[in-house]
């Protein structure tokens, strides 16, 4: 794939296939170099705050150093949480979200229900997956997943209804093309109301598992920053050391996992751990894509430290952003939705503080 993608890229005319895959997937508005800076302030702003939720988990589970299955697992050992018994309870819980979030975003999601455009629950002989997908004809959204009672389901639930936010706010739009918005932008829509929705999991949950939730979903959203750093810089090492072996190739996954990894003890791994990135799809599959959740993410973060000073200046500015369908650059969609199309410590830093409030206060008594 590697000498394949080098030769589509002279063909083509390019120096590299780092900078023809930058133009194949239009990123217009941002620069490989800006990226390079994403990776320095997410190893500079975000590593410590991992660290210091790793050192926590690691005195909670009471071992000697954390192995690479501690991470996953519920440091105090207590069963999942069980946010609902059946689909229609999960609807109407989320409703009431929805319902004290805003009323234009209650009513899109009571108008996807009374046209029976949610495919919820986990059935025999139903395809896999989970998604929104928009009827172009309609131009309404529809939403397809598998719940089967587990919070993950609920945050689902939520990132899909914000991608149908979009695909609802859009759709007057004349032009098909402006109807989406680029990927960047797009989960901005739907990563915010997992954030949003979340803040009311009361909904759902007595208050004791109600925080527990909203801080692993905070967690999680933190751990996931500095495995896109090392996805991302791999890949731009890749494709700008043409003719690198196996072993050098291995050698810098090994330096960036170094650089990114935390305090996880993998001895007894080495190996496992040097082909780490085999278990990334979109190496293989989507080459340079996968930073786009890194940018989104960031901006739904944003978004939700809106919420939190003014929420409903916050839910304004996110509706108005999600109107704009794709019909602007990203740095104005992102502008109109309250937050900052950068990614260097200048916008990571004040975000990461606001997380780290955040999850001191969920802590449990
Ligand atoms: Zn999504």
């Amino acid at each position: 794939m590697l000498q394949c993608r080098e030769r589509i890229a002279a063909n083509a005319g390019f120096k590299d296939y780092l900078s023809y895959a930058w133009r194949q997937l239009r990123r217009f508005d941002y620069t490989p170099e800006q990226c390079v800076e994403f990776h320095a302030a997410i190893k500079q702003e975000m590593l410590p705050v991992v660290r210091e939720l790793q050192e926590e988990r690691r005195t909670q589970l009471g071992v000697a150093t954390l192995r690479p299955w501690d991470l996953d697992a519920d440091p105090l050992g207590r069963a999942p949480l069980k946010p609902f018994a059946n689909v229609p309870e999960m609807l109407e819980r989320t409703q009431r979200i929805f319902d004290r979030l805003d009323g234009g975003l209650a009513a899109g999601f009571q108008q996807m229900r009374d046209l029976h455009l949610l495919d919820l629950d986990s059935r025999k002989g139903k395809a896999p997956g989970g998604y929104q997908s928009t009827l172009n004809e309609s131009r309404l959204p529809f939403i397809f997943m598998h719940a089967v009672g587990v919070q993950r389901d609920v945050e689902t639930l939520l990132h899909e209804a914000g991608h149908a936010f979009h695909a609802l706010a859009a759709q007057s739009d004349p032009l098909l093309a402006y109807r989406s918005a680029p990927i960047e932008f797009c989960e901005v829509a739907s990563m915010s109301m997992e954030l949003l929705g979340n803040d009311h999991l009361g909904e759902f949950y007595p208050a004791a598992d109600a925080r527990r939730a909203r801080r692993s979903h905070l967690e999680l959203i933190l751990k996931i920053f500095p495995w896109i750093a090392t996805v991302d810089a791999f890949q731009h090492w890749i494709y700008t050391h043409p003719g690198h072996t196996r072993a050098e190739r291995t050698a810098a996954w090994v330096a960036l996992m170094n650089r990114f990894g935390g305090a996880v003890d993998w001895s007894g791994l080495e190996a496992a751990r040097a082909n780490l990135w085999h278990r990334q799809l979109h190496i293989f599959q989507a080459p340079f894509y996968y930073v786009e959740y890194g940018i989104a993410q960031l901006g739904a973060l944003a978004v939700w430290v809106n919420s939190r000073r003014d929420k409903a200046g916050a839910l304004a500015a996110y509706k108005r952003g999600l109107a704009l369908g794709g019909a602007r650059p990203l740095p104005e969609l992102f502008e109109a939705a309250g937050c900052r199309f950068e990614f260097s410590a200048k916008t990571v830093r004040p975000l990461m503080e606001r997380v780290r409030e955040a999850l001191l206060g969920l802590r449990d008594a």
